[in-house]
């Protein structure tokens, strides 16, 4: 356990086992140096506890990261609830967890994320203060859309030097919350949008709102366009999906992208612009944050618009050092951390 800590520089990590409801959670806070680490609560099946903790220690930092280059005020943490083979009291089980946020007295603040909505929020909004993303705030999916399109501007940008994305082939992968408000922004911006995904209804959704063309799961990778936008699954670039691409850019909000860190090399020597996960999709935090801490919609917005800059930075950074994006996000974060953390000492 102390080791993977070490690895991540988690700072702490909390359990909780209840007989009585079936809970059994784990809250994993990185650090809480610029302010209550934020991150959202994962409801899913794990094959064993040591897979619950690593995923909680690893989703933490990444929420670190996200929040420091997004410059909000918050820290990194994340929850995971091991969700139970068989049947559970769902009012019993996120009541407990409420309690258990709220024994950790702000540290950490709670939100929704796979398997959570705002539905288990406003249970957990019984027993806690410290949660976002109840019933009674927006869906924070379009932000997330909002920060992907200007991350999509900013990448083609710097890669085809071009300020506009008129005609531009973009292709979506998952067109669900976010890959749907993304599709209305590019197709309002005159982009070519494609689609794919597993759901009929979201496809059919999609063509007849602003999609012009739709691909199969499979062929979504090797399909020639400019814009790759993965918004549905994690680790879709991997060794196998990395030989077919037909993009020059990759830029979209599906978590944790890249199989491995490896791979972002491959795709700068390859020269496929990516646009790291945690930078282009940090909207939703910036509206989680700035509603927890009673901010105007145009503080929030005005953040998410940063993200063109944030990635500008990064692209240029990477260009000057021949180093691969993801890896100048990950120093960039580490810095801004770090280098406060250091400078507070
Ligand atoms: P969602 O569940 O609403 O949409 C995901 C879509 O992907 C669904 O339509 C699903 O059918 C589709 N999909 C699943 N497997 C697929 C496959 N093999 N090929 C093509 N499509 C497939 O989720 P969302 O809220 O839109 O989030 C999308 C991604 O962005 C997730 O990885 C999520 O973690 C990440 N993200 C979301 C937010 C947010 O604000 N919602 C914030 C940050 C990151």
């Amino acid at each position: 356990m102390f080791e993977i800590l070490d690895q991540y520089q988690v700072n702490e990590l909390h359990v909780r086992n209840d007989a009585v409801s079936g809970l059994k959670a784990i809250i994993a806070i990185h650090n809480t140096h610029f302010g209550p680490a934020l991150g959202g609560c994962r409801f899913i099946q794990y094959n064993n506890d040591q897979d619950a903790m690593n995923d909680a220690i690893r989703l933490a930092r990444g929420m670190s990261y996200k929040a420091a280059l997004a410059g909000v005020n918050q820290g990194g943490g994340k929850a995971v609830i091991m969700k139970p083979d068989g049947y559970y009291d769902a009012k019993l089980l996120f009541s407990e967890f409420g309690r258990f946020v709220e024994s950790l007295q702000g540290r950490y603040i709670t939100a929704i994320d796979s398997g959570t909505t705002a539905k288990e929020m406003d249970i957990i909004q019984q027993h806690t203060s410290y949660v976002t993303s109840t019933s009674d705030t927006e869906n924070p999916s379009i932000y997330t859309a909002k920060g992907v399109f200007e991350g999509i501007k900013a990448s083609v940008k710097h890669k085809l030097n071009r300020d506009d994305l008129q005609g531009l082939r973009i292709a979506i992968q998952g067109v669900g919350n976010v890959g749907t408000a993304l599709g209305h922004m590019l197709d309002k911006a005159g982009a070519y949008v494609i689609v794919s995904d597993i759901c009929q209804a979201n496809i059919d959704t999609a063509m007849s709102e602003f999609a012009s063309e739709v691909v199969a799961p499979d062929d979504i990778y090797h399909t020639p366009c400019a814009v790759f936008s993965p918004c549905g699954l994690s680790n879709v670039i991997n060794k196998e999906t990395i030989e077919k691409l037909g993009c020059m850019i990759i830029a979209g909000s599906a978590n944790v992208q890249l199989e491995n860190h490896l791979l972002g090399r491959s795709l700068h020597e390859k020269g496929i612009l990516y646009a790291p996960d945690y930078v282009i999709n940090a909207g939703g935090l910036i509206y989680a944050s700035s509603d927890y801490q009673n901010h105007s919609k145009t503080v929030a917005m005005d953040k998410v618009s940063n993200i063109y800059y944030t990635l500008s930075e990064i692209f240029e950074q990477s260009k000057l050092t021949n180093t691969a994006s993801s890896y100048i996000a990950d120093e960039l974060a580490r810095s801004k951390l770090y280098g406060a953390i250091n400078q507070a000492a």
